[in-house]
């Protein structure tokens, strides 16, 4: 039976940490403030920027919610943006996706000065990943080496599996598993014999999007299983993985909820002071 790393405890260490430094630049009269953009009304987005809300509160950070319909615009979220941008009481900016249909996401994310970029979605911020010398972490991937590191085995030398390669998890998590000297290989929906892969993997990161889909029989035995699917079924959260099977073969697993889920907020936290102490030391 695999071991459950709870990603509730990790994120609650990291948390804690965020707290220390966000009131030590207190202390030095610098503030610490979030601000997320939120245009339409989608439910989910809905949920998930009450959670980040939340944590910000918790952690001391100042946090700001600008919401917006729909029809909104894309010169008004650009005004809206620049303004941020010179706002010094703002350390983090993060524009919640998905953005309502007739909007340029890729456009607006670019927008937002790189330094206040917390999400790590804009162009400069990637590429500094992907040269090695990121400034900022992609939330969901940099979660995911926590968790790994919470358990104490290594990365160096394994062999990771990445199903899935979008540019929010897939992507970022092959350039962190790369950094961390694991051989990586990200599979998609062209892959050919999918199991054969995962089978390989010491380290199986899950982001597909499709409850279930990696089941025991794709599992290499005692390997890590890092799960971020997120899946409402029924009103039930399920991730990517069969958890059933795949705990059964595996070594370690994240479950959902409770996983990735609560890191991914807690990476978004320490971005935000990460970008509040870069600001303070120019
Ligand atoms: P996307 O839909 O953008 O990407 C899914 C990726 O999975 C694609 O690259 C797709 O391949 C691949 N894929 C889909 N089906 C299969 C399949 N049957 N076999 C192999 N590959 C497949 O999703 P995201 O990366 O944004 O999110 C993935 C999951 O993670 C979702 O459930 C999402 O809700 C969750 N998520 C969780 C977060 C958290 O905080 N825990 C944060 C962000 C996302 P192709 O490119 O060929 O289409």
């Amino acid at each position: 039976m695999a071991i459950i790393i709870d990603g509730k405890a990790v994120a609650a260490k990291v948390n804690e940490d965020v707290k220390a430094g966000v009131a030590a630049l207190k202390q030095k009269g610098v503030s610490v403030g979030l601000t997320v953009i939120l245009a339409g009304n989608d439910p989910a987005s809905e949920v998930y920027v009450n959670n980040k809300h939340r944590a910000c509160t918790d952690l001391g950070i100042k946090s700001e919610i600008i919401r917006y319909p729909a029809d909104v615009g894309g010169a008004v979220l650009e005004a809206k943006i620049k303004e941020l941008n010179a706002d010094a009481s703002v350390s983090g900016i993060l524009v919640q996706l998905p953005l309502p249909k007739g909007l340029d996401e890729r456009r607006i994310l670019e927008l937002i000065d790189p330094a206040k970029d917390v999400d790590c979605f804009a162009a400069k911020n990637v590429g500094m990943l992907a040269l090695g010398a990121p400034k900022l972490l992609p939330c969901t991937p940099a979660g995911i080496i926590e968790l790994i590191k919470s358990t104490g085995q290594p990365i160096a030398g394994k062999r990771a599996v990445i199903v899935g390669r979008s540019n929010i998890v897939g992507k970022p998590m092959f350039h962190l598993l790369l950094q961390a000297d694991a051989t990586v290989m990200v599979c998609h929906t062209k892959t050919v014999n999918l199991a054969e892969i995962t089978r390989t993997a010491d380290i199986l990161v899950i982001a597909a999007g499709r409850p279930g889909l990696i089941t025991g029989d794709m599992v290499k035995p005692g390997a890590l299983v890092l799960d971020a699917g997120i899946n409402r079924v029924d009103g039930k959260l399920y991730g990517d993985a069969d958890f059933d099977s795949v705990s059964d073969v595996a070594g370690y697993i994240t479950p959902v909820p409770g996983g990735v889920g609560p890191m991914t907020i807690a990476m978004l936290m320490r971005n935000t002071l990460t970008a509040a102490c870069a600001a303070s030391d120019n």
